[in-house]
């Protein structure tokens, strides 16, 4: 059996073999939720190391500046209604790109083995035998929970959390499982979630959630800017429409939520 443990046998004096067994040709690279100090120092070396970036929308200019100004920079991101360029298509460029000899910094917002499609890059990489490591970034949830005062969780509210994305499948339906999702004692975090509000909160309520169960939207959680609209869930789809809130936005959903009015006021640094 192969060993996982980093800490037993020679890796325990050997650092780089956990760092890069071999030289990686790819980095995929987890940018955090937009505020460029919560960045790992692994993801700030890298980022200074750079020759050739490839970015997501997500990704803010702050953090792209940190990068040499004669790194290259290409856009391959996405949003929900235009493709720069399609999933598959990106792992292509990788692949050719680092055949080619070139080094290849990946950055997606947050984490990117959270709906950030990492999984599906990496894979490709692996596929095609191109050498990659994965530098994980501080999640988008992980962020709004810090800046707008929602522990994601707590043993007064909530043993568990979940994350899931309320992004449309093809076939035009939130295909989510409402019944785990509107078990009591637990947090909901929703990525991609804004557009169809209304129809999480009404099923998670026809699901067994009462109405009056505290839910937020955090719109650009860390950065300059961002918001947080606290309500339940028979209200947050009005006050999501009277407060314009834009993607990027988490919905946050749970007792924890509750605690945002104690903990918000408290909070030094970046506020709704
Ligand atoms: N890999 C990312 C998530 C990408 S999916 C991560 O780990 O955070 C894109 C969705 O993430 C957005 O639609 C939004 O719901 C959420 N998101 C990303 N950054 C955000 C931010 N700064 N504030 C609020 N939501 C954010």
């Amino acid at each position: 059996m192969r060993n996982l443990d980093p800490r037993d046998g020679a890796s325990a004096t050997s650092p780089a073999r956990h760092a890069v067994a071999t030289p990686a040709q790819v980095t995929l690279m987890g940018a955090g939720p937009g505020d460029p100090e919560l960045l790992t120092i692994k993801a700030l070396r890298a980022l200074e190391a750079a020759e050739l970036l490839l970015y997501d929308h997500l990704v803010s200019e702050a953090i792209l500046a940190l990068a040499p100004a004669s790194a290259e920079r290409r856009y391959v991101g996405k949003e929900a209604s235009r493709h720069t360029l399609p999933q598959d298509e990106i792992g292509k460029l990788m692949i050719q790109l680092a055949r080619e000899g070139r080094r290849v910094l990946r950055i997606k917002g947050g984490d990117g083995y959270i709906f950030g499609r990492g999984g599906e890059e990496a894979q490709a990489l692996a596929e095609a035998g191109v050498p990659f490591i994965v530098i994980p970034g501080i999640t988008a949830a992980q962020g709004a929970a810090a800046t707008a005062g929602i522990p994601l969780t707590h043993r007064d509210h909530s043993r568990a959390l979940v994350l899931a994305t309320g992004h449309l499948q093809d076939n035009r339906v939130v295909d989510l499982d409402w019944e785990m999702l509107a078990r009591p004692n637990q947090t909901v975090v929703i990525y991609m979630g804004l557009g169809t509000l209304p129809i999480i909160c009404e099923q998670l309520i026809a699901h067994g959630l009462p109405a009056s169960t505290p839910a937020a939207l955090i719109e650009r959680a860390t950065q300059p800017g961002q918001r947080c609209v606290a309500g339940t869930l028979a209200d947050l789809p009005a006050l999501a429409q009277s407060s314009g809130i834009k993607p990027p936005t988490l919905i946050m959903i749970g007792n924890v939520v509750s605690l945002h009015g104690q903990l918000n006021p408290a909070i030094c640094g970046v506020q709704d």
